[in-house]
């Protein structure tokens, strides 16, 4: 251990590390966060992930919602696939509906045609 590197104990994982493993507050200041960098780090990319899984579950419960109201069309099915492809590449809408409203009310949604929900009810 370097005598001269001033450590600081991390308020996440609790390990003792020097303080240029902890980001600085503001660009221009001495003042340094109290959580390391791979805690930040770590936290931010889990931050990202809820933030990106929350939008892709209001696309789908969007999409069924209008859908179950006759008035999402074919183009809407696709439109909300690009929107998740882009959102998370290796979701598909399909098994995203698939998985909130069963597998023959996802295939009516992917063919076009009306919620069975909709004409029984
Ligand atoms: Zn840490």
């Amino acid at each position: 251990m370097i005598a001269t590197t001033a450590n600081r104990i991390c308020q996440k994982c609790l390990e003792p590390k020097p303080l240029t493993e902890y980001r600085r507050r503001w660009s221009d200041s001495d003042v340094r966060m109290n959580v390391c960098n791979s805690c930040h780090y770590a936290s931010e990319r889990a931050r990202r992930a809820r933030k990106k899984q929350e939008a892709i579950d209001r696309i789908v419960t969007n999409y069924i919602r209008k859908w179950r109201r006759g008035k999402a069309f074919h183009a809407d099915f696709w439109d909300c696939h690009w929107k998740i492809r882009k959102l998370n590449r290796r979701d598909q809408f399909l098994d995203l509906l698939t998985a909130r409203i069963g597998r023959e009310e996802a295939l009516r949604a992917y063919r076009g045609q009306p919620s069975e929900q909709v004409r029984s009810a």
